[in-house]
């Protein structure tokens, strides 16, 4: 059963839900920029849509909301009180639904890289751009160009 909640509020709940331009998202993007501009965002051909995405490279960047994809940490712990089988059964779902995203990325090559809204806290901007810079520029790249 939904729980009961007005309209503004679902709408808001909706967004965070598809998790598209949340504030975690706009601090990963504004990190990017700096280094390697020419993402693209919530691309409708790759799989899980991701919130940024490298189609050359074949890197995919996702941004979690800790409450919404379950994350194992205070903010993912969580429960709320009111409707928590709702909650429960919602988030498991969106577990699930990562996880077959990761794996189909996996098979069409992609590399994903999943960033917590909890590592994005002030003072930490530094450990997550080199983290994020790891991922999308010094890659291996299979069989470089001098084969
Ligand atoms: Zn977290």
């Amino acid at each position: 059963m939904k729980p009961d909640v007005p309209d503004a509020a679902r709408s808001a709940i909706m967004r965070a839900v598809r998790g598209e331009d949340t504030a975690p998202e706009r601090a990963v993007r504004r990190l990017l920029c700096a280094f390697a501009p020419g993402y693209r965002l919530h691309r409708k051909d790759v799989p899980g849509r991701p919130d940024v995405a490298y189609v050359g490279r074949k890197a995919a960047i996702f941004v979690h909301g800790c409450f919404w994809h379950g994350h194992d940490c205070a903010r993912g712990a969580r429960a709320p009180k009111a409707n928590s089988d709702y909650w429960r059964e919602k988030i498991a779902k969106n577990r699930a639904r990562d996880a077959r995203n990761l794996a189909a990325l996996a098979d069409l090559g992609w590399r994903a890289l999943v960033v917590w809204e909890c590592e994005i806290r002030r003072g930490s901007e530094d450990a997550l751009a080199r983290r994020l810079r790891a991922f999308v520029c010094d890659a291996p790249q299979k069989r470089a160009s001098k084969e």
